[in-house]
């Protein structure tokens, strides 16, 4: 296993309270930006990534969610066979160990360890019954029979630290005489040999390069932008683009890098009325101590995200399934340690972001040049269609009712952003354009699909069309965006690759 970035050693990655100084200082990242976004006022937005031993799911925010059943069923409808929900339910549930046990849907014994929130706080309380006061239904587990509503939030978790790919399927098996793990290692190339892929060559960190050769197949696991960059590379993807950048086709596929698909989400922030528990925790003296019991014992309030609920919601009651999910964060944007009399305490707050869950809207990865060292483009397209526009309008203005229901009357101070006095559908376009970002979700940019005819650029199997002994398993694999965040959906496709590369029967499909 080739890796560019380092090993995940940073306690920041492992203490859950440390994810916001990870995004923040955009620690173990690729750093990279999206070209300038014309429907968001020309903004580049950031696009973590993680660079790290475990990659994103080493620096995400380790919400724990399936998405709805219906994203698989239409996977399944659009040719997509062996990737019903039927068909991926078993993967879901031979991956995670959840707390509460295996059940028709959960399962207790796998690899990912799943827990639920603990964090407390009244507010946390308040805002779940202010989904109900606002007329949305409440779900006891959004990963089971109902997604729709507002629940708990479960978490990848494990002994009060962060549950990465790395800690549940990579650092288990590092004893295996078969495993070598390189880190630091930048694979610039794949190597081949005919149509054969037959290895990669990679530069090191002292700028060297080396290559290696794989006896059976090389799998390709770089994420939604790094894997299409390597296919393009390496001569598979549009003729005409390839061309252009004096790239000698390999595979004419069109489909490499399109299809670009995410999360957009819209913010709105509240100060509090009075301080709450997480202002009182962020007290440097407790937070240091805090942090310590987390890295040492793996107990406290550092091993909470200031968070506890997650609710997918309809903006109109009569969809089939939720088009809105609320990620409900019970401390303020800009919180940091202090200690008075030397630095103030800051004003406590809480804020929620709407994601739009199923966008119309396709972007694409491109090369910026033949050069693997620069970085590809990432152009989003985010709202380029109406409906995408309309729909996270109303998903905002339906997370902003909930913070008006009475539960939340002893909390709410007031609208910080974006303000009372953005009130008309066009203000609200306005915020919308000037502050929505991506909940870091990118995946489609190598299609799974029945045929190279329909812009798929791997099959059923996750193998490259064109050419033999290359695999992609990864995010930008799956062909649609998934009601929900993405990190599960990743490692249920990774546990059906496993069956597939050792040629071991699928799981048989759960029958009800
Ligand atoms: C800030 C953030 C918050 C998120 N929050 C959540 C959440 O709460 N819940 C959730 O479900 N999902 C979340 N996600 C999304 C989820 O973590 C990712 O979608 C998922 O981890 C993607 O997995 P992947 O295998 O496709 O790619 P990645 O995990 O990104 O892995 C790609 C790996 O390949 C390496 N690599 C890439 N190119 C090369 C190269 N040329 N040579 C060598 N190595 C290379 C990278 O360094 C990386 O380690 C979040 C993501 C981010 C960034």
């Amino acid at each position: 296993m080739l890796e560019a970035g380092g090993w995940d050693r940073d306690p920041w990655i492992h203490i859950p309270l440390g994810w916001g100084k990870i995004l923040q200082h955009r620690l173990h990242d690729w750093g990279y930006f999206g070209e300038p976004e014309s429907r968001l006022d020309a903004r580049a937005i950031e696009c973590a990534r993680g660079k790290v031993i475990g990659g994103s799911s080493s620096i995400n925010a380790m919400a724990y969610v399936r998405g709805h059943r219906q994203d698989y069923d239409a996977w399944a409808d659009a040719g997509l066979r062996g990737w019903s929900y039927a068909d991926v339910l078993p993967y879901f549930k031979r991956q995670e160990s959840w707390e509460e046990g295996g059940n028709s849907y959960r399962g207790g014994d796998g690899p990912l360890g799943v827990r639920w929130s603990r964090y407390q706080d009244p507010l946390v309380e308040a805002y779940m019954e202010a989904g109900s006061q606002a007329g949305h239904p409440t779900t006891l587990d959004y990963n089971g029979a109902q997604q729709e509503g507002f629940g708990r939030l479960q978490l990848t978790l494990r002994s009060g630290k962060r549950c990465s790919a790395a800690d549940a399927y990579l650092r288990p098996s590092l004893q295996r005489p078969n495993l070598h793990v390189t880190v630091n290692a930048f694979v610039e190339r794949l190597d081949f040999e005919g149509s054969r892929c037959v290895g990669v060559t990679y530069r090191r960190r002292d700028g060297q390069t080396r290559s290696v050769r794989a006896q059976r197949e090389v799998i390709l696991a770089g994420g939604a932008i790094n894997s299409p960059q390597l296919l393009m590379l390496a001569g598979i993807g549009d003729p005409a683009e390839l061309a252009e950048l004096g790239i000698a086709v390999r595979v004419g596929s069109p489909g490499v890098g399109k299809n670009l698909q995410d999360h957009l989400v819209a913010m709105v922030a509240y100060s509090r009325r009075e301080p709450g528990p997480f202002q009182k925790n962020l007290r440097f003296d407790r937070i240091a101590w805090s942090l310590a019991k987390a890295q040492f014992v793996g107990k406290g309030f550092a091993t909470e995200l200031p968070t506890g609920v997650m609710a997918f919601i309809k903006t109109e009651h009569t969809q089939a399934v939720p088009d809105t999910q609320l990620l409900f964060h019970a401390g303020p944007l800009a919180a940091a340690p202090y200690l008075p009399p030397f630095k103030p305490a800051f004003q406590d707050g809480f804020s929620c972001r709407a994601v739009l869950l199923r966008p119309e809207s396709k972007g694409r990865i491109t090369l910026s040049n033949a050069d693997p060292q620069k970085a590809a483009k990432i152009q989003w397209n985010f709202l380029s269609t109406d409906r995408d526009k309309k729909t996270l309008r109303e998903a905002f203005k339906a997370m902003r009712a909930v913070a008006r229901q009475p539960s939340m009357r002893q909390f709410v101070g007031q609208e910080l952003i974006p303000g009372a006095d953005v009130k008309s559908d066009e203000q609200i376009d306005a915020h919308i354009r000037h502050t929505a970002i991506t909940a870091h979700h990118p995946l489609g940019t190598c299609m799974m699909g029945p045929s190279l005819d329909e812009n798929a650029v791997v099959d059923l199997e996750m193998r490259v069309f064109g050419v033999d002994a290359l695999r992609v398993v990864d995010a930008s694999v799956l062909p649609g965006m998934i009601g929900g965040n993405i990190n599960a959906a990743v490692i249920m496709a990774a546990e059906k690759a496993a069956d597939m590369i050792r040629g071991h029967r699928q799981l048989s499909p759960r029958q009800d």
